[in-house]
């Protein structure tokens, strides 16, 4: 049992795009959901937004000095797959152990071959630990990634985003003025309440898809950060010092964690930035146990219920694991849920001749399905719909971060300032003393 395929999730936009349906594809309707994808990330450079400021996620005001992406060069963006790799082959030659290249288990794998570590964000981060004497830290992931890299880094070590436009719509989705804004109005309703087994009345956990801001607003008002391996022991944490959890910015980790730790639904309304009191009421906020963060990640909201039935109906023996921030239907309809670290452990230690419907980001399904011949692994969404702010890291950019620094020139950088960084290694050190 095979998967007959080898082409890379570019490799099959660009075909697509061309007209081309390449059999067998892991994408097996041959559509994408992004056909823009095909004309490389640099059309969106052009744009006055997207950016980011430093410790800011975007929907937050950007300071007028922050830099801003810009126009790749042309002799990037123009240069073939061949002579790309020639430069960033050359460029990490003469580096050597000066730069340390991560790259997320979403990224492309055009890029995620010059890796030297692959990992989910939190693992990237602590990989780059184990380099402390690399000058540069060159992040192929996401701005949050790099912000939390840098906010781990030695002092002196220099973090690299190599496109500044590559963000995360879900990080997005919380900035920290909202998160301010609700906080004031919860703690005002919760100011007459009354307790006396010394827990405070709401602890603020954030999940690690979020902006530095609002890791430092973590740290300061007595919470933590978790990430999809975590979540669970992280809410037990935070049970144990408050009466009540304020979760963001992903409500479906925050719901299918909750849920599973036995909180019930209706304990569990959601918060909404744009209306008084998150659009809900007095009562409902005081009976509540966590309150959700509207937040969702565009890649993992598209999994749905009736994909998994296709699929056990074309596999009756096929093995459904889902990742966290899926929607609750699709969490509770498939056989299994982990991180990207548990989908990969599982696919690494399962018999041969096993069949995976895997609901998460496709470019890791893509790569364990060529990386274990001896399973057969598919999306279990049929058209191709990658992390399109990740999929802005395309090996131009590489290339051209990398021979700045090769020229003395360190471009993209990512600095999260002291009066964040310092409140957020708080909350991330509660979360590794707050293991497993
Ligand atoms: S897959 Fe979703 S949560 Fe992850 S970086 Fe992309 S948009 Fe953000």
């Amino acid at each position: 049992m095979t998967n007959p395929l080898t082409l890379s999730i570019d490799d099959e936009i660009q075909l697509i795009a061309s007209g081309v349906h390449a059999p067998g594809a892991v994408a097996s309707s041959g559509e994408t959901c992004a056909p823009e994808l095909a004309d490389g990330p640099w059309s969106i450079d052009v744009l006055p937004l997207p950016t980011y400021g430093p410790g800011a996620s975007m929907a937050d005001p950007i300071p007028a000095e922050t830099p801003r992406q810009g126009v790749l060069p042309e002799e990037y963006r123009l240069a073939s797959k061949a002579e790309l790799d020639q430069r960033i082959l050359a460029a990490k030659d003469t580096l050597g152990e000066r730069v340390v290249v991560l790259g997320h288990f979403y990224q492309r794998d055009e890029v995620v071959k010059y890796a030297d570590f692959v990992g989910d964000s939190f693992q990237l981060a602590n990989a780059a630990k184990t380099r402390p004497d690399a000058e540069a830290i060159v992040f192929c992931g996401v701005h949050f990634m790099a912000e939390t890299a840098d906010i781990l880094a030695q002092p002196e070590q220099r973090v690299i985003l190599p496109n500044l436009a590559a963000g995360c719509s879900m990080a997005d989705m919380a900035d920290i003025d909202s998160v301010e804004e609700a906080w004031e109005q919860l703690m005002e309703l919760y100011a007459d309440e009354t307790a006396d087994d010394g827990r405070a009345p709401i602890i603020p956990v954030t999940y690690m898809n979020s902006s530095a801001a609002l890791k430092g607003f973590c740290g300061r008002h007595g919470g933590i950060v978790c990430t999809s391996s975590n979540a669970a022991t992280v809410l037990q944490w935070a049970f144990e010092r408050g009466r009540r959890v304020l979760f963001f910015p992903d409500q479906h980790l925050g719901r299918n964690t909750a849920k599973a730790m036995g909180v019930p639904l209706e304990r569990m309304p959601m918060w909404n930035p744009r209306k008084p009191l998150g659009g809900n009421t007095d009562d409902e906020l005081l009976d509540a146990q966590v309150i959700l963060w509207h937040g969702f990640c565009s890649v993992h909201k598209r999994f749905s219920v009736a994909q998994i039935e296709r699929a056990r109906a074309e596999h009756p023996d096929v093995r459904v694991i889902v990742h966290p921030e899926c929607p609750m239907p699709v969490v509770d309809a498939a056989d299994e849920y982990g991180s990207t670290d548990y989908i990969v452990k599982a696919i690494g230690a399962a018999p041969a001749g096993s069949t995976f419907a895997i609901g998460t980001e496709i470019n890791l399904v893509q790569r364990l399905a060529n990386q274990y011949p001896q399973h057969r692994i598919f999306c279990l969404d049929d058209v191709i719909c990658p992390c399109s702010t990740m999929y802005r890291i395309h090996p131009g950019y590489l290339a051209w971060v990398l021979e700045e620094l090769v020229a003395g020139r360190v471009v993209n950088e990512i600095t999260v300032g002291d009066d964040v960084a310092v409140p957020a290694r708080v909350a991330l050190e509660r979360m590794l003393a707050a293991r497993p």
